[in-house]
């Protein structure tokens, strides 16, 4: 059954509480806080990332900096060793191809090493306030736990919800499925009896027949 992603969103936005997307107006910084929030807690990320930013502010004094003092600087974020080599090339890469600068391409942000579409497609959106759909793990779960897609992969996942999200909405959507995903649709344990979402979720529907014919 076709969604209604109006109604869907607009439940979303009541429950969630939506302040409007915050663009970072640095995307420099979205790129690198990006990269270091894989595989860790959002608290440790933005340790990482302060700690980092209070040291070094731009693409060419991280290529110029010391991989041990990174690796310091960045330790909250774990896999620090990987992490910091890596900001260290990009870092590198965008002052040698880009003058300095993150391009606001999304062929070009793939180009760079260790960036993969949920990276480029945060740092459109968080950096450059560009539409687009990041499919982080709260917006792969929830996406397919209401049915909005049936994608066994993130980027299916983004590739279908470009086609049932309307443009105009996808600046905020994925700011609202993290919030919703933090609150109500948690990982393991859904809020269900709270959320406004259940009579147009697949995922609850499967579990109440599940119970009825139990
Ligand atoms: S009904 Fe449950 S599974 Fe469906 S969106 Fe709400 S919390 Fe998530």
């Amino acid at each position: 059954m076709r969604k209604d992603i109006s109604l869907i969103l607009g439940k979303m936005r009541r429950a969630a509480g939506s302040p409007s997307v915050v663009s970072d107006a640095n995307p420099f910084r979205v790129l690198i806080a990006t990269v270091l929030s894989q595989r860790t807690r959002d608290e440790n990320t933005a340790k990482a990332t302060r700690q980092l930013f209070e040291r070094y502010r731009v693409p060419k004094e991280i290529s110029n900096a010391r991989l041990a003092e990174l690796r310091e600087l960045i330790r909250p974020s774990g896999f620090y060793k990987v992490k910091a080599a890596r900001i260290k090339e990009i870092s590198r890469q965008l002052v040698e191809r880009f003058k300095g600068e993150v391009p606001m391409d999304m062929e070009e942000l793939l180009s760079l090493p260790g960036v993969g579409r949920k990276t480029a497609n945060c740092v459109l959106v968080y950096g450059f306030g560009k539409p687009a759909i990041p499919v982080d793990v709260h917006v792969n779960r929830i996406s397919n736990r209401i049915g909005l897609v049936r994608a066994k992969t993130p980027e299916q996942t983004e590739r279908e919800l470009m086609g049932v999200v309307p443009k105009k909405n996808w600046l905020e959507f994925n700011h609202l499925m993290v919030r919703y995903g933090r609150r109500i649709c948690l990982p393991r344990n859904p809020k269900c009896m709270q959320c406004e979402i259940r009579p147009n979720c697949n995922h609850f529907s499967a579990v109440v027949s599940k119970n009825r014919f139990k």
